[in-house]
């Protein structure tokens, strides 16, 4: 076994180690960072950018919120579940966070309340500017995914420029512990060689459990593959939990940071349904019954929590050809910033495609009995509730839900469209309980000496559900949550 001597350890270089590492190495600590995969940046690298609030950057746009109003309404949307002391150090130092990335060379496109669309068209529209878009190496301006990549490239070479010793293909197996405290870890190499690492202190950031079934099943309950379609990137198999846990962690509750999906979706025909049918039209549970003003769908999250609560957690959108043509020519009446802004253009080539694979979750009908057959649903119950529903679009007001009117749009034209989702995520949060120093807690509240958290697997936070009125938050969270161990973490040497 090899022997490595060092002040201070971070597990995982994905966005919470490299913070923490850059953060400590800044501090004058000597640090060893164990990365598991090939790369830095983890699951960050598929992402768009971080939260701040008070920024330099946010500034200069004359964006006013303050940390202490981002501090207020985080507490009342989480009923005041969550760490206040951590929420308010998370808050009053994200504006500072942006700046540190700015200082180190990140470059931010926009400060957006999700992203730029006309206001009737926003998702998430009761947002706050919050959310720092990262401006992609390249230059260019297209919103979309993996812009954050330029961010995590800069990092990267930020703690090698500090002298982190950046050590890859190299996952971190347990921890070591002497005395009550955590005093190093025992990695291995892509060899198998053992490496046993001694530090002052701990970091673990190593991105939850997304990517492990056996765990989502166990913590919350969900089946993947079954009721559940959530990314998931590997890599993420909740070891640092696991080892935390080993060392005498108190274990929190682990939430999903839910969003709905359907199956597969990042196959390309897929990729073009799953946008096309994200629409505020005609959403049925498996009984064929509404279940929610559909205007709702504009929130990732509470749409994945109402779909969540249905009997087979899956739910039907629906739409006719007259609404299809209404997408084609006008736009959608929410946009999205992930998927294609013309992808109705292309659905019925789409969905040619995706049956032709035998996919199970598109469905196309000259008549609502056939597509009702086709999604398994009682045929009289689907008329019944499109009756109903017609109804109301002809009356301009939805007695049942009251969703707002200018969605209004009566399901009657053949051909008729209806596509399945489930919830879905982009990974798992919490699992261990931090305190405002990023270190982590046991049973007690007290903290284990010489061990810090900071991201996902710490993202205890949020109470049930994904704060989207503070946009880029797990980012946000994460990179914050970083510093602030590599800095108390350095303190220790
Ligand atoms: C598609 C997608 C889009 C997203 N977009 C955004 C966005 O725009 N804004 C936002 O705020 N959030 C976004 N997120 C969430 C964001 O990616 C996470 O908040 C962030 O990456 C969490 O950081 P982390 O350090 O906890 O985990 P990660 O960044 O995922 O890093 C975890 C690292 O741990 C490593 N690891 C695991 N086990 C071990 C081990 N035993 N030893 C050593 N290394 C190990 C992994 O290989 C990985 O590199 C998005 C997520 C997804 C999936």
């Amino acid at each position: 076994m090899r022997q490595e001597s060092t002040d201070v350890i971070v597990v995982a270089a994905g966005l919470g180690g490299l913070a923490a590492a850059i953060s400590a190495a800044e501090n004058g600590a000597r640090v060893i960072a164990f990365e598991k995969s090939s790369t830095t940046g983890g699951a960050a690298n598929m992402g768009m950018g971080p939260l701040g609030v008070g920024s330099r950057f946010q500034r200069s746009l004359m964006i006013s919120i303050t940390p202490g109003e981002a501090f207020r309404k985080h507490m009342h949307f989480t009923h005041w579940k969550a760490d206040p002391r951590l929420v308010r150090e998370y808050y009053f130092k994200s504006g500072s966070t942006i700046d540190w990335l700015e200082d180190m060379g990140v470059e931010f496109l926009a400060v957006s309340k999700v992203y730029p669309v006309p206001e009737s068209q926003r998702a998430y529209a009761t947002s706050e500017e919050t959310w720092h878009v990262v401006k992609p190496l390249d230059g260019s301006t297209q919103f979309g995914p993996r812009m954050a990549t330029a961010m995590i490239k800069t990092m990267t070479q930020r703690a090698t420029d500090l002298g982190v010793d950046l050590i890859l293909n190299t996952p971190v197996r347990s921890l070591i512990t002497g005395d009550g405290a955590v005093v190093g870890v025992v990695a291995e190499d892509a060899q198998g060689e053992k490496i046993e690492a001694r530090g002052k202190a701990v970091v673990l950031s190593t991105g939850g459990a997304g990517d492990n079934p056996a765990m989502i099943k166990e913590y919350t309950g969900y089946e993947w593959g079954k009721d559940f379609f959530s990314f998931r990137v590997p890599g993420m198999d909740g070891d640092g939990l696991k080892m935390a846990w080993a060392a005498g962690a108190a274990k929190t509750d682990i939430v999903q940071e839910m969003i709905y999906l359907i199956p597969d979706n990042l196959n390309p025909n897929n990729f073009i349904i799953g946008g096309a049918f994200g629409q505020p039209c005609l959403w049925v549970n498996s009984r064929a019954e509404r279940f929610m003003n559909e205007d709702t769908l504009a929130n990732l999250t509470f749409c994945g929590n109402a779909i969540a609560g249905q009997p087979g957690k899956f739910a039907f959108s629906i739409f006719d050809s007259a609404l299809l043509k209404k997408y084609r020519q006008n736009g959608p009446d929410i946009a999205s910033h992930v998927y294609p802004h013309d992808c109705w253009d292309h659905l019925n080539a789409a969905i040619d495609g995706a049956l032709a694979e035998g996919y199970k979750h598109v469905f196309r009908a000259d008549t609502l009995e056939e597509l009702a057959e086709q999604m398994g649903l009682e045929p009289d119950a689907l008329s019944r509730t499109v009756e109903e529903y017609n109804g109301y679009c002809d009356g301009g007001w939805d007695e049942l839900f009251e969703k707002n009117h200018a969605y209004l749009q009566p399901i009657s034209k053949p051909p008729f469209y209806a596509c399945r989702y489930f919830p879905a995520a982009y990974g798992t949060l919490g699992g261990l309980r931090i305190n405002y120093k990023a270190e982590v807690l046991d049973d007690d509240l007290n903290p284990i000496p010489g061990l810090y958290a900071a991201g996902l697997d710490a993202c205890t936070i949020y109470g049930d559900s994904y704060p989207f009125i503070l946009p880029g938050n797990t980012m946000g969270f994460t990179l914050n949550t970083g510093r602030i161990a590599g800095e108390n973490a350095a303190l220790l040497y």
